[in-house]
């Protein structure tokens, strides 16, 4: 999947580079891995797509990976000597200070890799890491749904459930950039057994793809995915309408939690469950109002995404020009 849009490189002048210059953005999930050139708006000017295949090992996944990204630059119209830093996101755990892939869950058998270092020797760029659902959470803060907050939650409801979180304007990462696992917020002490982190109860354990899919199948759907188990609820299916209920009501519990903890301005949601739109978020934003304590409660925003599918990309260059303006001052 490529869709170069053949645009124009910067015309901005020296001074505006770090804040304007064009950031080479890279995402590795655990089916596709992406690259692209984004803007100073938060534009991709390209966006290509291929399998991670992760099984093959890291030296084959990363030379894949960076001529991935070699592709996207082609493909953007703009000049290599206008990209001015380089970002990845990946799930974790993960070291973003010392930018390193520890053991990523969704990447068997990749252990320990220096995925900075070694993308700055094949870029000759300045490379930042960070986690995905993190780096999605500063493109959304920055370019997408939550611009303008001070104050900002992300989660993002897919095959897991991942979060990030703006406080004061600035990401959350915690001590080696794996905090804000917003998915493995309890939701019934005594609940089903989480997949990703073995827990009991966990958000994720109910209101991710994975979980909801399963639900259906044992309450008797069988094979359905979750955006199906939405329709059929729709449709009133009664034993789906069950199911959905079940999704809205873990769903709304975490994010009260959440709320409480954080008092965000605004929670923000992406993911592909999200595609269920309103019929999920609607009952939630309900919910979580008449749930959540005080202010806190009344006010907070739930809305959806706005950066799509591209939000992986474009939230890795956030990342990389949020720690080019630090170092700016
Ligand atoms: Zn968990």
């Amino acid at each position: 999947v490529a869709t170069p849009t053949g645009a124009a490189p910067s015309v901005r002048g020296e001074t505006d580079a770090a804040v304007h210059g064009h950031v080479l953005g890279l995402d590795i999930g655990g089916t596709k891995i992406a690259a692209g050139v984004v803007d100073g708006d938060g534009r991709a000017l390209s966006f290509v797509v291929e399998p991670t295949e992760a099984d093959r090992g890291p030296a084959d996944g990363l030379a894949r990976l960076f001529a991935l990204g070699h592709r996207a630059v082609a493909e953007s119209g703009v000049d290599w000597a206008d990209v001015q830093s380089v970002g990845i996101g990946c799930g974790g755990p993960l070291d973003s200070a010392r930018g390193v892939l520890v053991a990523p869950l969704h990447l068997t058998g990749w252990r320990d890799v220096p995925i900075t270092d070694l993308a700055e020797q094949e870029y000759g760029r300045a490379t930042v890491l960070d986690n995905d659902a993190t780096a999605a959470a500063a493109g959304e803060h920055r370019y997408g749904a939550g611009r303008g907050t001070r104050h900002m939650v992300y989660l993002t409801v897919s095959t897991g459930i991942g979060g990030g979180i703006v406080l004061d304007g600035r990401l959350y990462r915690g001590a080696t950039g794996n905090g804000g696992e917003l998915g493995h917020v309890t939701v019934d002490w005594q609940g089903r057994r989480c997949r990703g982190c073995g827990r009991l109860g966990c958000l994720e354990a109910y209101a991710s793809g994975t979980s909801i899919a399963e639900r259906a199948a044992e309450a008797g759907l069988g094979a359905m995915k979750a955006t199906e188990v939405a329709a059929a609820a729709e449709a009133g299916d009664e034993t789906a309408r069950v199911v959905w209920g079940e999704t809205v009501a873990a769903l709304a519990c975490g994010v009260a939690s959440i709320v409480n903890l954080f008092e965000p301005e605004m929670v923000v949601v992406g993911g592909g469950v999200t595609g269920a739109g309103e019929q999920l978020l609607g009952p939630v934003r309900e919910s979580v109002h008449a749930q959540a304590i005080g202010a806190a409660g009344r006010d907070v925003r739930i809305v959806q995404a706005a950066l799509g599918p591209q939000v992986g990309v474009v939230g890795a260059a956030a990342v990389a020009r949020e720690r080019v303006l630090d170092a700016a001052g």
